[in-house]
């Protein structure tokens, strides 16, 4: 007799068989999480009743049928009698599928909702009907003499009859589509390997035995071995591990299999520079199994990178890339979490299970930081290792929403020191510094030789000061956005004004006042000040900026868009004490315009030291020559 499906089921019906959902390939594990949490109640009885069972025996055995196109899903769980397979598979009373379908009547009249929903959580039994035109369950129920049979179509309803079967179980024989658009939409399901490769996804982790006959080529007996005959000869193969590596004690786990886990699953021929472990029973229990990668993976800071953890559920693959799991500032982190409470079933409630999500990534996120601050600590080189991979990640990060994440990422920062001749973080500086000093002082540029070279950093460097080499572009601009570090300033070496303390000689601003201006006049709109310097030893001149845009930034702006025009403010600085200060003020009274030359020399060899292009090269060489 032909029955009719609930009416939410026959929506959900629906919404399968026009399925626009690309992985539909999920059908499988649905059915699959079925079977499992069939033998689940099975071995239940057999583990606390005298049913004289063998709790070793049970297992799901998958069956291909390629002349009938047919897969079937066999277990020798619980089973159904004719009831259940009426109520269980006609209506949607309670199973999980009934969430979905109530999430899917909110999001209606959004189907890239409802499609996401869909890879989200486990839809349930109707997910075959994504890739089967006819869906046939034989069940016999544990303690029934009867066995029955449970057939549909879809649409029209379903059947249900008497049928023979031996053994207790179920057997769910989903009869594969005719391909659609696209070559091989349905037919790959009756395969061999993507059978293969699906249960390795989707279900390795189940934990009974998941089997198939798989051919084998064997050499046919008799045959000449100098020229062997083979035939195939089919054997069956169980396809999953069963026990997740991250279910098993921490202690068990050699670092050979965490390696070979994280480098197949993840595709790296590195192994991973750091396994984290997180075993939780409490509010949330969850098992983590954290990986923190040696390198950048491909495509890592391209918008094509898909972070994020896998989710799974007491074994069940629930979502391939969670990222809610991870903060975005460790999102280079891999790995798993596997959480019972985290149900197959679509949750009770949506909201509740976000709450389990955030709690269970607040955990993490503490778990891998400090992680990050051992090796700070006690390993060293990995850190600077992979703070050579990663750093960029924490510090585009770190300037995120404005700084929001300073507390957070501070102090995983390194930067070149000018004293260590190494990598160094922001604390490390700040313990150093003398006990007067003001400052942490930095100097930007593009290589660490260059910015040694400069001669703004000539009187730190002799006085032993400390000075933190920024070679990358995003240092400046961390700490323009920082500000300060535990209190203390940030002070650019180059463009910063600043005294290291010293008695400053008050008269020398009074006493070249003429010169400075006499320079000023020479130079016009080039500069915008002229002064004395605290900075040189050395050299005659180097340009500053005071505050706002840096000459690093002018760089980088206007590599990016030259339109933009940043620009930053240029102000001259003499070494008062340097011959080529005294040249000029010798040549004011004899020679005027040699005094201007000698000045806009200075000003060009100012603007190299900064990095900045000369205005005219070869009227700066004409002007040089004059000097011969
Ligand atoms: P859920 O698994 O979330 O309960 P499903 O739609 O996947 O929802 O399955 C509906 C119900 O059908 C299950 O709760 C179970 O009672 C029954 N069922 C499905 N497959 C099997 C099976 N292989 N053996 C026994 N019962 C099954
Ligand atoms: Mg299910």
């Amino acid at each position: 007799m032909q029955k009719q499906f609930q009416a939410e089921s026959q929506r959900l019906l629906d919404m399968m068989i026009n399925s626009i959902y690309t992985h539909k390939e999920i059908f499988l594990r649905e059915i699959i999480s079925n079977a499992s949490d069939a033998i689940d109640k099975m071995r239940y009885i057999a583990l606390t009743e005298d049913t004289g069972m063998d709790i070793n025996n049970f297992e799901i055995i998958l069956t291909l049928d390629k002349e009938n196109r047919t897969l079937t899903v066999s277990d020798n769980g619980i089973g159904m009698s004719a009831e259940e397979l009426e109520k269980n598979l006609g209506t949607i009373a309670f199973s999980g599928s009934g969430e979905f379908s109530r999430n899917l009547e909110n999001s209606k009249d959004n189907n890239a909702e409802a499609v996401d929903i869909i890879g989200q959580f486990g839809v349930g039994f109707y997910s075959a009907f994504m890739v089967a035109d006819k869906v046939t369950v034989i069940s016999k129920k544990y303690g029934e003499e009867q066995a029955h049979k449970w057939e549909s179509e879809g649409v029209t309803g379903f059947t249900i009859e008497d049928a023979e079967k031996e053994t207790v179980g179920t057997d769910i024989i989903m009869h594969i589509k005719q391909d659609g658009e696209t070559e091989d939409e349905f037919s790959k399901y009756v395969r061999e390997y993507t059978i293969y490769k699906l249960v390795r996804k989707y279900s390795d982790y189940i934990r009974f035995p998941i089997k198939m006959l798989m051919p084998h080529p064997q050499v046919v007996e008799g045959s000449d071995p100098e020229n062997p005959e083979y035939e195939e000869v089919f054997e069956y193969e169980v396809f999953n591990s069963m026990v997740p590596l991250w279910q098993r004690k921490k202690g068990d786990v050699t670092e050979e299999e965490y390696n070979e886990f994280y480098q197949q699953k993840y595709g790296d021929d590195t192994p991973p520079m750091s396994v984290i472990t997180a075993s939780v029973e409490g509010l949330v229990s969850y098992d983590a199994m954290l990986f923190i990668p040696k390198r950048i993976p491909n495509k890592y800071y391209s918008d094509d990178f898909e972070g994020g953890l896998q989710l799974y559920s007491s074994g069940v693959l629930i979502m391939e890339n969670c990222k809610d799991l991870l903060p975005e500032h460790f999102n280079f982190v891999r790995g798993v979490v596997d959480s019972p409470d985290l149900s197959l079933n679509v949750s009770r409630e949506m909201l509740q299970h976000d709450r389990q999500l955030k709690l269970i990534s607040s955990n993490l996120e503490k778990k891998i930081k400090a992680k990050l601050e051992d090796l700070l600590k006690n390993e060293r080189e990995k850190y600077e290792e992979f703070f050579k991979g990663f750093g960029r990640q924490l510090k585009v990060c770190a300037l995120d929403d404005y700084g929001a994440k300073k507390e957070a990422l501070q102090d995983f920062l390194l930067f070149y020191s000018s004293t260590q001749k190494g990598m160094v973080t922001l604390a490390e500086y700040v313990d150093r510094m003398k006990d007067d000093q003001k400052y942490i002082y930095y100097a930007a540029g593009d290589s660490i030789e260059g910015i040694d070279r400069m001669p703004q950093t000539e009187i730190l460097k002799d006085r032993n000061i400390e000075i933190l080499y920024f070679t990358d572009n995003m240092d400046e601009f961390i700490s323009d956005m920082f500000r300060n570090y535990k209190e203390k300033p940030f002070m650019s070496v180059i463009d910063g004004d600043f005294d290291l303390g010293d008695e400053k000689d008050e008269r020398i601003d009074v006493i070249f006042a003429d010169t400075f201006e006499f320079i000023k006049e020479a130079l016009g709109d080039k500069v915008d000040t002229v002064k004395a310097s605290s900075k040189l030893k050395s050299h005659p001149v180097c340009l500053s900026s005071g505050d706002g845009v840096t000459f690093e930034m002018e760089k980088y702006f206007t590599a990016v868009n030259p339109e933009m025009g940043v620009k930053a403010k240029r102000i001259l600085e003499f070494n008062v004490d340097h011959d080529a200060f005294l040249a000029i003020e010798k040549a004011r009274k004899d020679d005027e315009q040699r005094a201007k030359d000698i000045c806009e020399i200075l000003y060009n060899q100012a603007l190299m030291i900064a990095g900045l292009p000369i205005e005219n090269p070869s009227d700066y060489t004409t002007l040089i020559c004059k000097f011969f």
